[in-house]
């Protein structure tokens, strides 16, 4: 569910101040911890030194196409990400060395493959942060992928930003000059539900504490993230299990019932016997949804359930960023 539709209900009822005061604590994400030092040394200098030569030649390389009017909003619908070890059937990828959840993101962000410029640097000497990170159906990928913002206004490089962090991307502009990046400008992204190298995982950890990505690790200035691009990232980043793992399927939502744990139900219905629980604010991973017995909760009231770790909830106490169904219909 989305708060809109809680809003509405609050606005029917009048229930407002207690209400309203739940959906700003939801909002409010927690300050995400600062790096240590062991971690800030593996961010990348401001020029990404080992592959800038190869990125620099690869954006001359391209053949811009005027699409820059798709990114006039930063509305975006979440998307469902595809179980690896399954080896669940996924779209061709938009680029080789992507990986297919990253792939399937930027499909949804309505980002072309023409804007795609690097994801593997094949410099075989850079240990960097375009290194392979794993193999994923006997593909290999990295995590990093760099976008080229060729006609794009500074409203639209923002959007296209809050787009893909609501997709679950940790994403900067690296604008030449500006916010420690000395090399050329372009848009890099870390997708962060995927298996990834210890230098990546430091980039994510900047990235959540509202910082640069870089060595510097100074706060970044050219955009500031939404709650909800925040919470996305956030949502993420969990299913990796922080970086370490490829398992987290399916579509990440965040409980909110403003206190208690939520139940977790053998099946779609609150007479169906409890199977466990899940604490406020956790994320979870929704991997189908069905139509069950209507429920009233924080976002409203709904007939729609999610399965979670060994059960279902009612999608009534559940952050996914649509009123509607957003994961395919359980078998
Ligand atoms: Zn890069």
């Amino acid at each position: 569910m989305m708060k809109n539709a809680c809003l509405a209900v609050l606005i029917l009822t009048c229930a407002c101040a207690e209400s309203a005061d739940r959906i700003a604590d939801f909002e409010n994400v927690p300050a995400a911890d600062e790096l240590t030092p062991s971690e800030q040394a593996l961010l990348p200098d401001g020029a990404e030194s080992e592959h800038d030569a190869e990125l620099a030649a690869a954006l001359a390389a391209i053949v811009p196409q005027d699409d820059a009017a798709l990114f006039d909003t930063d509305e975006v619908e979440p998307i469902v990400d595809v179980d690896m070890d399954a080896l669940t059937p996924y779209a061709a990828l938009l680029r080789s060395g992507l990986h297919p959840r990253a792939s399937d993101g930027l499909r949804a962000a309505g980002v072309a493959a023409w804007r795609i410029t690097q994801t593997i640097g094949s410099d075989p000497t850079s240990a960097g942060t375009h290194f392979r990170d794993g193999y994923v159906a006997g593909k290999p990928y990295s995590a990093a992928t760099d976008l080229s913002t060729s006609g794009m206004s500074t409203t639209q490089v923002a959007n296209l930003l809050e787009r893909l962090a609501k997709l679950g991307f940790v994403c900067w502009y690296r604008q030449t000059g500006r916010d420690g990046w000395n090399g050329v400008t372009h848009m890099h992204i870390v997708y962060a539900n995927a298996a990834m190298k210890a230098s990546l995982r430091s980039q994510v950890r900047s990235w959540l504490a509202g910082r640069n990505g870089l060595v510097s690790n100074t706060t970044y200035q050219f955009h500031k993230f939404s709650a909800a691009a925040k919470a996305a990232v956030n949502a993420k980043w969990a299913m990796s299990n922080h970086g370490t793992s490829n398992a987290g399927a399916g579509i990440s939502g965040r409980v909110n019932t403003a206190g208690a744990p939520l139940t977790i139900r053998a099946s779609a219905s609150t007479s169906s016997a409890a199977v466990g629980s899940v604490a406020d604010g956790a994320y979870v991973s929704i991997t189908c949804q069905q139509r069950g017995p209507a429920v009233t909760g924080t976002y409203g009231t709904t007939k729609l359930w999610d399965k979670v770790n060994g059960g279902f909830v009612s999608d009534a106490y559940v952050a996914t960023g649509s009123d509607g169904q957003v994961a395919p219909t359980c078998p």
